[in-house]
């Protein structure tokens, strides 16, 4: 039976990884070049769109910024999870924000912008420092303004304008101010849920963000009233959206309080250790859920790191030396700054995590791999 993924990336390419053991294929389309594709190999395959759907047992997608016309033809198929309404919520920060609403889940305040009086009103009711936001298109933090003073609002107003005369009546475009969260860390849940509503989630993951880019995660830290928290306003935004799949939620955690920063609709970076941290990873539940099948393991084995491989050519062989370690490549061409792949590490206790993390770091360079030692040490 074939899946298919909207979207050939590296997603794309660890769902087809864990779909093989499934006895599951994975068609990805490749959604620029308009073609269906091997997202493991590259391989095309002479398959338009509209066959790759009715070959399909399902479809899902490895992004949120769909191209309406692909959107809609799959949502016609009936059988597009987790379903136009989480991809197009995803992919828009006001109807994510609108949405957070409604699920009564918290975040941080904020205000949609159309036009300069809306930035300046913003200001006043937000207060500086600001984070504005393109609510369409934006991710690795592209799509941002910082507003700490008067100073910066005319040079950041005509970045805005401009963005905002690029849409189109079709497509209008729109951007979010919100308050500058003081946060203590960042965090995610990732969890999966099956067709008929039944829910697995993962522990709690700690993130570490490098210019707005994801540069590590751990989990295995979190235990009690955090983890329920989080699971809690995961129940109820997969519940609104009646979702099928994985579904990812990142937070931010303010003294013990969590204020969501954004979902997506999607496996997700900050699960990518479950991969060896758990039985079923977020890549095969996900394949699991959207196929109809029934839910894997989502309870931690160990407790587990992963580090990005962000502009690399490849990833340094050295780290195989270190025991419990897994690389993961995604075989893509490499520019400076670009998701490579990723490196997991796990451990029998959050001390030996630390140790092994400390080794990591010998072989691992603090300007390309930033946190890895300090994120040790603080563990042992
Ligand atoms: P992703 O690749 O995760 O989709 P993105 O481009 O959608 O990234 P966000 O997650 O919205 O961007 O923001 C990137 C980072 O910027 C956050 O992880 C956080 O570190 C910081 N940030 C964003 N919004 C705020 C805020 N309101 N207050 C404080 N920091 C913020
Ligand atoms: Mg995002
Ligand atoms: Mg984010």
């Amino acid at each position: 039976m074939n899946i298919l993924v909207l979207g050939s990336g590296q997603l794309a390419r660890m769902m087809s990884l864990s779909a093989t053991h499934l006895d599951l294929h994975v068609l990805a389309y490749d959604v620029a070049n308009k073609q269906i594709i091997n997202p493991v190999t590259g391989q095309i395959h002479e398959l338009s769109l509209t066959e790759a759907i009715a070959q399909s047992c399902a479809i899902t997608a490895e992004f949120e910024h769909i191209p309406a016309d692909v959107l809609a033809l799959c949502s016609a198929s009936g059988k597009f999870y987790p379903g136009a309404e989480a991809i197009a919520t995803g992919g828009d920060r006001a109807k994510e924000k609108a949405l957070l609403d409604t699920a009564s889940v918290r975040c941080a305040p904020y205000k949609l912008i159309t036009e300069k009086q809306h930035f300046l009103d913003a200001i006043t009711e937000l207060a500086m420092p600001m984070v504005v936001k393109t609510c369409q298109a934006g991710y690795d933090g592209k799509g941002q303004w910082r507003v700490k003073s008067l100073d910066d609002v005319d040079v950041i107003w005509a970045e805005m304008a401009e963005f905002l005369a690029a849409g189109s009546e079709l497509t209008p475009h729109s951007i979010i101010a919100e308050k500058m969260i003081p946060f203590d860390r960042e965090v995610s849940i990732i969890g999966v849920r099956d067709r008929n509503g039944q829910c697995k989630i993962y522990p709690l993951t700690e993130n570490q963000h490098t210019n707005g880019v994801l540069t590590l995660s751990i989990a295995g830290k979190e235990k009690g009233a955090i983890q329920q928290q989080a699971e809690r306003a995961f129940n109820a935004i997969a519940t609104c959206l009646d979702y099928v799949g994985v579904l990812a939620i990142e937070f931010f955690d303010v003294q013990g309080e969590l204020l969501v920063n954004e979902i997506a609709p999607r496996v997700h970076n900050s699960g990518h250790w479950t991969q060896q941290g758990c039985h079923t990873s977020q890549f095969e539940n996900h394949m699991r859920a959207v196929a109809g099948l029934p839910l894997g393991s989502t309870e931690l084995l160990r407790p587990t790191a992963m580090i990005n491989v962000l502009g690399q050519h490849q990833i340094p062989q050295a780290v195989l030396s270190v025991s419990d370690v897994t690389s993961h490549w995604y075989a893509k061409e490499a520019k400076a700054g670009r998701k490579m792949g990723h490196i997991n590490v796990s451990a029998s206790s959050l001390h030996s995590l630390g140790e092994k993390l400390g080794e990591l770091a010998d072989i691992l360079p603090e300007e390309s791999f930033p946190g890895v030692l300090a994120t040790g040490q603080q563990l042992i």
